[in-house]
């Protein structure tokens, strides 16, 4: 799990800045007729048609957003992109390209920057965007990881948080706390091996919830799905930080309210048992956990059968008039105010 990255090193220093651009860059392809320029000139040249533009950024900070002592650097570079497509998707916008920057520390040979690259590379070809542009600098502690993407979407057709109205159905893509579980197995792990660094753990029975938090994906299919089913969503937002501050940030921003079923959030077998074994409630994992990249969208009930059995979408609740406020019935039928407690890394 703990891999010795490079038995190579090149120093950074051997290529400089334009030498390194060009090494890291070297495989892109471009993909897209709106890419008129990539990498290259001063900036990248987009162009698009009738369409209207969605652009989203984020920040990576080593020790505030990832650990490099169980993140391999190509899941960090696939990552870093994947957390940006997520809020394309989010917009109901199909992601067309992005722009990577990184500031990085001497620590750090090429080929480590290669393996994070391999991993940008990887998502931009999964998920056909073109990689367009970015920065290259130094660090003096750890690294930086910036990336800029951007999406396209026809006129009226983005989904915002603030559309919601009262008895429309809340519903979730996939399932959730499987990131945040992964995250408490590798902590663990990582407690083992500082102790005797010769421990072999046996991760298979945790196989899903650690690929969930080093190699999560984001929901393009879901974006298709919805066109296909002739479904609008009237909100939406993409769980980064946790079902129930994303729930918050729907309601407040479309002046509702909402009741959200305990018994209808979907779980994984894998986080139930590791919640039992950990000791955690599985619903506050799921409700605060985050890192799930998984949609959240509100619907008019009138659409409903179109949405029925789908094995990707659970209706998880009822928007409601604002007055009522936002709560989870639990299985003993009694309501709870929903509060967020989704990740807050300045409080690391
Ligand atoms: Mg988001």
């Amino acid at each position: 799990m703990i891999e010795d990255k490079n038995q190579q090193r090149t120093q950074l220093s051997d290529l400089g800045e334009f030498g390194l651009i060009d090494h890291l860059t070297k495989n892109f392809e471009i993909k897209h007729k709106s890419t008129v320029k990539g990498i290259g000139d001063d900036a990248a040249v987009l162009g698009f048609k009738n369409k209207n533009i969605v652009i989203t950024t984020d920040l990576l900070v080593e020790g505030v957003h990832f650990d490099l002592s169980y993140m391999p650097l190509k899941h960090l570079g696939y990552k870093s992109v994947i957390v940006n497509l997520s809020d394309v998707y989010a917009m109901n916008a199909e992601a067309t390209q992005i722009t990577v920057s990184i500031a990085v520390s001497n620590r750090f040979p090429l080929e480590a920057l290669e393996d994070l690259y391999v991993g940008i590379e990887t998502a931009a070809k999964i998920y056909n965007i073109d990689v367009v542009g970015g920065d290259t600098t130094s660090s003096t502690t750890g690294l930086l990881i910036s990336v800029t993407a951007i999406g396209e979407v026809k006129s009226n057709n983005e989904v915002y948080r603030d559309g919601a109205k009262p008895n429309d159905l809340l519903v979730v893509t996939g399932d959730l706390g499987a990131a945040y579980m992964g995250l408490q197995v590798l902590e663990r792990e990582k407690e083992v091996y500082k102790v005797n660094p010769n421990s072999q753990p046996d991760l298979s029975p945790y196989s899903y919830i650690i690929e969930r938090q080093l190699k999560p994906e984001a929901r393009k299919d879901i974006i298709k799905l919805l066109k296909d089913l002739e479904v609008k969503p009237s909100s939406m937002i993409d769980i980064s930080d946790g079902l129930s501050s994303e729930i918050i940030h729907l309601c407040k921003q479309s002046k509702v309210g909402c009741d959200v079923y305990e018994e209808k959030i979907p779980l994984d077998p894998q986080v139930i048992s590791t919640c039992e074994e950990f000791n955690i409630d599985s619903t506050t994992v799921a409700l605060n956990g985050g890192e799930d990249y998984e949609l959240l969208f509100t619907m008019s009930q009138d659409d409903y059968s179109k949405i029925k059995a789908n094995p990707n979408l659970t209706v998880i609740g009822y928007m409601k008039v604002a007055q009522v406020g936002i709560h989870l019935v639990t299985r003993a039928d009694t309501k709870i105010p929903i509060k967020a407690q989704g990740w807050k890394n300045f409080n690391v």
